[in-house]
C-alpha cells in the first residue's frame, strides 16, 4: 500500500477512522496515520463496516487483477482457511508451475508461503488460546501436527510463551538493566528466553516507563546481576565493538523477522541500504516497508538496524535518534590508515 503498487491495486482496500473512507492501494489521496487504518478484503466489507467510498480513486470500480497476483491472493486466503494447504496442489488447480507461483508469491506478498502459513498457524494458536482451551488442543487445531512441530516453528513466532499469552501476558517475568554509555542511557530487558527489549535514550525513568508501557502485564524487575552478560554486551555495541550473539526474544510480524534475521547478518564497519535489505529477503519492491521494519526494531544495538542507510549515503531514519545512529556507524568504521 506505501508503494502505491499497481499489482496489488484490487487486492485489498483500506479505510480510515477519521475520514470513514475506504480507498484503494492506487489512491492519490495522502497517506494515513497506520493506526487510523483497517484493511478489508473487499469494498463490500468495508461498507458492511461503515465506511464510504472514496471520490477520487472509485474502489467500486475493481479493475481485474493480473492473472499471477490474483492467484497469489487466492492462496493467502487459502492459507488463512487453512495453513496446510498444499501449495502443489494449488498450483496446478489454478494453472500455475509451483516454483513460479512461489517466486511471485515471495515478491508480492514479501514472505515465502511457508513463513505466511506458518505465521497463520502462530495466530491460530494465539486466538484459540484466547478461548479457553487447553494449550495442546489449541496447537492441533492451528493445524500444527504435533506439539513438536509448533514449539519449533509456532513458539518463536508468539514471542511470548503459549502458557503466559492465554492471560493476556500476565505471569511473564521480565528483567532488565540499564547503564550510560555514550551514546545516552540504554535499557535491556530480557525474558526467560531471551533478550526482548534494548532501548536508547537520555533519561532512565523514561525508558522504565516505555518498557511497562510495552510490556503492561508482565511482571518487570530490575535484575542487574543476573542480566550481567547482556549489560557487557551492551557496553561493547555502543563503543562499537562485535558481541556475542545473545539468544533474542522479538514478537513481531513474519515480514518484522524476515528483515530483522537479515540485519543480524550485516557485519559490524559495513552498511547495507534500504533497497538491498529489500532484496535480499526476496522482496525488492518492499523498501518502504523495509524501512519501517528497521524502525519498529525492538532490540537497538543487537539487531543493528543502524547500519541500513539510504542509496544516496544519508542515514535514513533511526528510531533512538540520528546523533545516535550517526555515532554507532562513527564508531563501527574502521579506522582509516
Ligand atoms: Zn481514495
Amino acid at each position: 500500500m506505501l508503494e502505491r503498487d499497481h499489482d496489488v491495486d484490487g487486492a485489498f482496500v483500506y479505510a480510515v477512522s477519521t475520514t470513514r473512507i475506504y480507498c484503494t492501494t492506487r489512491c492519490a489521496a495522502r497517506r494515513p496515520l497506520r493506526r487510523n487504518v483497517t484493511f478489508f478484503n473487499t469494498a463490500a466489507e468495508a461498507r458492511l463496516a461503515g465506511y464510504r467510498a472514496c471520490r477520487r480513486c472509485r474502489p467500486d470500480e475493481r479493475r481485474p487483477l493480473e492473472p499471477a497476483t490474483a492467484a497469489v491472493i487466492e492462496l493467502c486466503r487459502r492459507l488463512e482457511q487453512d495453513p496446510n494447504t498444499d501449495v502443489g496442489t494449488f498450483a496446478s488447480e489454478v494453472g500455475y508451475n509451483v516454483r513460479h507461483l512461489r517466486r511471485c508469491f515471495d515478491s508480492l506478498i514479501g514472505v515465502s508461503v511457508v513463513d505466511y502459513a506458518q505465521a497463520q498457524r502462530a495466530s491460530r494458536v494465539r486466538a484459540s488460546l484466547r478461548e479457553d482451551t487447553t494449550i495442546v488442543d489449541a496447537i492441533y487445531r492451528a493445524g500444527y501436527g504435533s506439539s513438536r512441530a509448533f514449539y519449533e516453528h509456532g513458539a518463536p513466532r508468539l514471542g511470548m510463551s503459549p502458557r503466559t499469552f492465554r492471560t493476556g501476558g500476565a505471569g511473564e517475568h521480565i528483567t532488565y538493566t540499564s547503564r550510560r554509555t555514550g551514546l545516552g542511557v540504554v535499557l535491556a530487558a530480557a525474558t526467560a528466553r531471551g533478550v526482548c527489549a534494548v532501548r536508547i535514550g537520555p533519561d532512565e525513568e523514561a525508558l522504565e516507563s516505555e518498557l511497562s508501557a510495552e510490556f503492561p502485564r508482565a511482571v518487570i524487575e530490575r535484575d542487574d546481576e543476573g542480566l550481567r552478560e547482556l549489560s557487557e554486551c551492551i557496553e561493547l555495541a555502543a563503543r562499537g565493538q562485535d558481541t556475542t550473539a545473545l539468544p533474542l526474544d522479538l514478537a513481531g510480524t513474519a515480514f518484522q523477522l524476515r528483515v530483522w534475521r537479515e540485519l543480524l547478518d550485516i557485519p559490524l564497519g559495513t552498511t547495507l541500504t534500504y533497497a538491498q535489505v529489500a532484496e535480499r529477503i526476496g522482496a525488492p519492491r518492499a523498501v518502504r516497508a523495509v524501512g519501517s521494519a528497521c524502525g519498529a526494531n525492538p532490540a537497538a544495538l543487537l539487531v543493528p538496524c543502524h547500519r541500513v542507510v539510504r542509496r544516496d549515503g544519508s542515514l535514513g531514519g533511526y528510531r533512538w535518534g540520528l546523533e545516535v545512529k550517526a555515532a554507532l556507524l562513527d564508531l563501527e568504521s574502521p579506522p582509516t590508515p
